[in-house]
């Protein structure tokens, strides 16, 4: 659907359900239009995992 991939250009993504996990922190899942990796910030709305943040992960020890 085109609406949605505009809305992904704006960092607005929708999860796809299937796909949402809990890792403690956050809501994590995977974009229903463009496939990327998401999460769900506090105040609300899904946006894209940047790549430093996914690599940082394995840095910090856990
Ligand atoms: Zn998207």
């Amino acid at each position: 659907m085109m609406f949605g991939r505009v809305l992904c250009l704006f960092n607005r993504h929708r999860p796809r359900r299937d796909k949402v996990t809990w890792d403690g922190f956050n809501y994590h899942s995977e974009c229903a239009h463009c496939g990327k990796r998401i999460y769900r910030r506090q105040g609300g709305g899904w946006r894209a995992v940047r790549v430093l943040l996914i690599e940082g992960e394995g840095t910090q020890g856990r």
